[in-house]
């Protein structure tokens, strides 16, 4: 979520007096998810206009939002999370595709990165339910942890079905639904024949093809600061998704103690780590989302560790006392490599 207004600033400040060809760009932005969106069109398609372009992202984004809000009471996840049934409950391709992905993520980060998390998030205050006055005793944790598992849920692909193992189990998608969100405007875009895109939902970002310059996009990783926004440093993005989690701008403080919206399933408590931010660059938005949050909760020992053992372009920025140090994993340096190498 952090990095959106910076990134538009920047972006606004790079696109600035850039020499455009050809048609001028398209940038669109406004509300989602209870956060934002943008989408830039460079060298759009003739015809195409920012107004019409607003109304069809608005409507990709609130199926998604139809799909797999936890916010939105009749969502197809709402209703799923209300059945109290343990049988085989039908699903659209759509949701079985977004589970299956928070499943996957489960299994590589051995359970950190957990869809069923939601109870604890839920009773920490960060879901669509209002923060607690007070912070949840070790019973009413204990009481949540019941309900929380990866396990506890078993998908069918064919015809797409799940089924819970308890009948409380309640699904949190929102680690995913940033980068499944961008993912969709993009295949909507791609579908448009647009070949210069970036689409962004909060911190997580999808870009196709040049910027209006005609280079690759330049995306920032800010500072995981809580007080002030700066540009730690610019990652060049085409044909590529990239997303950023961190412990900086969603939590709360309580009696000098800082309470952070990402969960560990083992603690069943806010995380509480030396990580100050993970950035990750791959092929999708939903996979790059949910990893970025899945190695906050690794924290800054087991995520590097994952990123090699997995060849997963990352970066991290790790905290040690006022200083900030980042750490690219092989596969981030072989990314910037190329990319250097490509502009
Ligand atoms: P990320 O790091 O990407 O995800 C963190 C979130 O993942 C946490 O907030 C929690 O929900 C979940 N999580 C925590 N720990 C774990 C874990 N161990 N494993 C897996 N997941 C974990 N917010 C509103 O205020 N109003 C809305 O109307 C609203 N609508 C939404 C609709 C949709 C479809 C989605 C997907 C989200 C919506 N949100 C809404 C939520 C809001 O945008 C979230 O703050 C956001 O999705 C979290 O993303 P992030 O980038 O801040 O953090």
């Amino acid at each position: 979520m952090g990095l959106f207004p910076v990134l538009v600033a920047l972006c606004a400040l790079l696109l600035a007096g850039c020499g455009e060809r050809g048609a001028p760009s398209i940038e669109i932005e406004g509300p989602t998810m209870g956060t934002y969106y943008s989408v830039k069109v460079a060298r759009p398609p003739s015809g195409m206009t920012a107004e019409a372009l607003k109304l069809d992202v608005e409507s990709v984004l609130d199926r998604v939002i139809a799909e797999i809000s936890t916010y939105e009471p009749t969502s197809e996840l709402s209703r799923l999370n209300a059945n109290p049934g343990t049988d085989w409950i039908p699903i659209s391709p759509e949701l079985y595709a977004v589970i299956a992905q928070g499943q996957h993520i489960a299994a590589l980060s051995d359970g950190a990165f957990d869809i069923t998390v939601g109870p604890l998030v839920n009773l920490w205050g960060f879901g669509p339910e209002a923060r607690p006055a007070v912070l949840p005793t070790p019973e009413q944790i204990q009481a949540a942890r019941e309900r929380v598992g990866w396990h506890k849920i078993e998908l069918r692909a064919s015809p797409p079905a799940i089924r819970k193992a308890r009948g409380d189990v309640y699904i949190d998608l929102s680690a995913l639904g940033e980068g499944y969100g961008a993912d969709r405007v993009a295949a909507d875009l791609d579908a448009r024949g647009v070949a210069d895109y970036m689409v962004a939902v909060a911190g997580t970002i999808r870009a196709k093809g040049l910027n209006p310059k005609g280079q690759p996009w330049a995306i920032a990783i800010e500072e995981p600061l809580p007080d002030r926004r700066s540009v730690h440093r610019i990652v060049p993005v085409s044909d590529r998704a990239i997303s950023t989690s961190g412990d900086y701008r969603n939590f709360f403080e309580k009696d000098g103690k800082r309470y952070s919206h990402e969960i560990d399933p083992a603690t069943g408590a806010p995380i509480e780590r030396n990580l100050g931010s993970a950035t990750v660059v791959g092929d999708r938005a939903i996979l790059v989302d949910g990893l970025a949050t899945a190695f906050m909760v690794l924290g800054e020992q087991r995520a590097p560790a994952l990123a090699v053992s997995q060849g997963i372009a990352a970066y991290f920025i790790v905290r040690d006392g006022d200083a900030l140090h980042g750490v690219a994993s092989p596969a981030f340096e072989a990314y910037l490599a190329r990319s250097t190498q490509d502009e």
